[in-house]
């Protein structure tokens, strides 16, 4: 069983009060992780701070990126280990949480690489003055994460806080702690000082409502739904705190009929059953042009009928889904999309081997739906792809936009101009032409617009969410 405490200034405290931790796969419960509250925050909020006074706060940019390359070296020591936990708490197949670790420790190598190459300007300015401007941290930052990739997300946040100087309090998501326990525990042994990384588990009404709505936090950076996005940047705004918003999406992915259909059919299918449909990019809509449309819909079938969803340890196409609330929210759009006629054009698996506790969800292609139907507009965060008709480059533009999100967008054509027309004209934070994802690259900014938040995470760039800009202006005759 596992058993743990919150992290706060380099000692590992008890739980005063506890939460269950339930394995997706099988539904029983494999141990428990703090319920921790607003004393807990209070008290880790105090450790960051103090740390920004010691030795973190005067610690040189070369040095902290030393501390990143040995916390890199760590995940990569302890995959297997890790990879175990995220199977076992978040019921991903074993390839794809080995691959979460690994995306996390890149996270730290190419920002360790980085810390010391941030810097600033020198401005040309009025006879007499030198003005030059320097990148300061926040100071204290608060990292509220879900539980779809515990991993890869801290590794995001976490690792571009670090890197600038800042001291993180990080809120786990209550039903994927353990491998954000763990790699807390690898950034003590990294020797990251006492207090630079803290780590408070428990609810996000009780733990991570505090810790939005702390008075000494100064930058919030949030992972998660648009509802408690909002929720999130009220209570941060109280105190005038930045906060960055990484949250849902409905992307869409466009296939003209000029397109490599052979190429594009698997990547299509792979954009929204990974991780079991619950990816905040997840290719959700596929927006098929008129002339292939029965004959892509029909390709698409074909590999969802194969489709296999099980436990985790055994390595399918597809894991359980995280929790009972999540099946039954999966289940109610199913529901909808019988209710209302719609064309299920194919459903895979659940493996007859899997365990009749855990929470599985059957993949499924839903063809023909209106672009404004429910099931076309909302986050349904399963394995589950609807196929829209559209009849050219216009109303594909017009549909790929009608939805409140703009994250992620692939375009499948062979016409560079059409490509980029659409790239430049779609509502979204990264476009991907002829590709899905390209392979979800630590060094490519990402972020949405709409519903899907604002600021970027991941890439060069976003070190400077995690920075202030300070301007020196020297008067020296
Ligand atoms: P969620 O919003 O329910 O929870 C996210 C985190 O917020 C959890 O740690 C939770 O405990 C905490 N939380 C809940 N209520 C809170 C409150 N009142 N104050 C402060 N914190 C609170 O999201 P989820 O269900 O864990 O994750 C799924 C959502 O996350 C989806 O919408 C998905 O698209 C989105 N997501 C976005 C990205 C991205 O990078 N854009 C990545 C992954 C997931």
């Amino acid at each position: 069983m596992h058993e743990h405490g919150n992290l706060i200034g380099g000692t590992w405290r008890a739980a005063r009060a506890t939460l269950p931790v339930v394995n997706p796969s099988d539904g029983s419960e494999i141990g428990h992780i703090a319920r921790g509250g607003a004393a807990d925050i209070d008290a880790a909020v105090a450790a960051a701070q103090a740390a920004l006074d010691g030795a973190w706060g005067h610690m040189d940019a070369a040095t902290r990126g030393r501390l990143m390359f040995r916390a890199a070296d760590l995940l990569r020591r302890d995959v297997d280990r890790l990879a175990a936990l995220d199977c076992a708490d978040v019921g991903k197949p074993l390839r794809q949480a080995r691959a979460d670790v690994i995306a996390c420790a890149r996270y730290f190598e190419y920002y360790g690489g980085a810390a010391d190459k941030v810097h600033g300007d020198t401005i040309p300015y009025q006879e007499g003055y030198t003005v030059l401007t320097v990148w300061e941290p926040h100071g204290v930052t608060a990292h509220i994460v879900p539980w779809n990739y515990p991993l890869q997300i801290l590794g995001r946040s976490v690792g571009g806080a670090l890197t600038m100087g800042n001291a993180c309090v990080i809120k786990p998501a209550e039903d994927a702690s353990l491998s954000a326990i763990a790699l807390a525990a690898l950034l003590v042994e990294a020797g990251f000082p006492d207090g630079a990384v803290n780590l408070v588990t428990g609810l996000g009404e009780e733990a991570g409502a505090a810790l939005a709505g702390h008075p000494g936090v100064n930058h919030v950076s949030f992972t998660g739904s648009p509802e408690v996005g909002t929720l999130v940047q009220a209570a941060a705004s109280r105190h005038t705190v930045p906060t960055t918003l990484e949250l849902g999406g409905k992307s869409p992915q466009l296939v003209f009929a000029d397109a490599d259909l052979e190429a594009a059919a698997p990547v299509v299918v792979n954009a929204v059953i990974q991780n079991a449909g619950q990816t905040c990019s997840a290719g959700a809509r596929v927006l098929i042009e008129e002339p292939i449309f029965e004959r892509f819909v029909n390709d698409l079938a074909a590999r969802f009928d194969k489709l296999v969803a099980g436990p985790a340890e055994l390595d399918l196409d597809i894991g359980p889904v995280i929790n009972p609330a999540q099946q039954a929210r999966i289940g109610r759009y199913l529901d909808i999309a019988r209710t209302d006629g719609l064309r299920i054009a194919a459903e895979g698996k659940i493996a007859s081997n899997a365990p009749p506790g855990g929470f599985y969800v059957k993949p499924t292609l839903i063809a023909d739906v209106p672009p404004d139907h429910v099931l076309a507009q909302e986050e349904i965060f399963g394995p589950v792809l609807v196929a829209i008709r559209v009849r050219d480059e216009a109303e594909a533009l017009r549909v790929a936009n009608c939805t409140p999100y703009g994250l992620v967008c692939g375009v499948w054509t062979a016409d560079v101009g059409r490509a980029m027309r659409l790239a430049r004209r779609v509502h979204s934070g990264q476009v991907f032409i002829n590709n899905y994802g390209a392979g979800g690259g630590v060094e490519l900014p990402f972020g949405g617009v709409k519903r899907s938040g604002h600021g970027r995470e991941k890439g060069f760039t976003a070190l400077h969410s995690f920075a202030a800009m300070k301007t020196i202006a020297i008067r020296h005759g």
